[in-house]
């Protein structure tokens, strides 16, 4: 037993050491990682549950990193946050976002068709005071009609200060951007939130659409979200969509939005074109 435990210590500690070597790398790389424009959004569709149209897509981002390969934001955005950098990779997404939609939008203008983009915002983003003027000079640079532009908030990130908040999240309201609440169900005092924000899209998290095969109560809750969402008149939108049985679960229960692997990957712009937007002109 003692061999064990000494065995387990090492391997902890081995553990440890590889952790913190990651950590250091990563938190070094990001630095410079802007100016060696080492990031990349990646775009996922967004689906009209019925008609199966393509409404719009998430603005999603990875980094290629020059030695670890693509990274998800799992695994570099909480350090950029906690060392400050969140506030700028974020208004790069915003504007790299808005830029290539506008791109979209004009390719799509003989066929009328319109686009819509979301971008996440992390909790220190909405906290700033300078969100505001930040998304409307993103929108001047690029042309994107406010209209055309979501921002996905998390339950999390509305719970400091709430007024001063709600004040912010009006003033965008203002402007025709549309607030959707991310991960809903799965934070504290959800209900709360959309009383005294701006909120019009509701994204029921992918946990309780994950769990609709096998259990019945897990089915019951979707069910019951869906009807929260339609109920206080905001758009419904499920993610995490894998399957066709959850697809037309959401359906059946009246989802507005579908989004999920089953319609489309979070994939490269060029990719995204080519799959997504080009037939459209056909
Ligand atoms: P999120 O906003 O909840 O985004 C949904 C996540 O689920 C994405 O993970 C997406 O790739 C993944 N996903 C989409 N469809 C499916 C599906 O059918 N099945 C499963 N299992 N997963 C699916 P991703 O891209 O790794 O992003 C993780 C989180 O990182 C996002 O969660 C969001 O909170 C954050 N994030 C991503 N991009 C940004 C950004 O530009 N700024 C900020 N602040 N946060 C971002
Ligand atoms: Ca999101
Ligand atoms: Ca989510
Ligand atoms: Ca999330």
């Amino acid at each position: 037993a003692k061999k064990i435990g000494r065995n387990q210590i090492q391997f902890y500690s081995e553990e440890l050491a590889r952790e913190v070597r990651f950590r250091n790398r990563i938190e070094m790389g990001l630095r410079t990682a802007l100016e060696r424009d080492e990031f990349r959004v990646f775009y996922q569709g967004k689906f009209d549950a019925i008609s199966g149209e393509l409404l719009g897509m998430e603005a999603l981002l990875r980094w290629q990193h020059p030695e670890d390969g693509l990274l998800a934001p799992d695994s570099f955005l909480p350090i950029a946050e906690e060392i400050g950098l969140i506030d700028e990779i974020g208004e790069w997404v915003l504007a790299q976002a808005c830029a290539q939609t506008v791109e979209w939008l004009t390719m799509l203008a003989p066929v009328g068709k319109q686009l819509s983009v979301a971008v996440n915002l992390s909790p220190s983003q909405i906290i700033r005071e300078t969100l505001y003027q930040t998304i409307v000079r993103v929108l001047q640079q690029t042309g994107l009609p406010a209209s055309q532009l979501e921002l996905e908030l998390t339950e999390n990130a509305l719970i400091e200060e709430p007024l001063e908040l709600a004040k912010v999240l009006e003033r965008i309201a203002a402007l025709g951007v549309v607030l959707s609440l991310d991960d809903f169900g799965t934070g504290f005092s959800s209900l709360e939130h959309i009383k005294y924000f701006p909120i019009n899209v509701l994204k029921i998290d992918k946990s309780f659409v994950a769990s609709v095969e096998q259990d019945e109560r897990g089915k019951r809750l979707l069910s019951a979200l869906i009807n929260f969402a339609n109920g206080f008149n905001v758009v419904s939108v499920a993610e995490g969509i894998e399957t066709e049985a959850q697809a037309q679960f959401c359906r059946e229960r009246g989802c507005n939005l579908l989004q999920g692997y089953l319609y489309c990957r979070p994939i490269r712009p060029v990719d995204f074109e080519v799959q997504h937007i080009l037939p459209l002109l056909a």
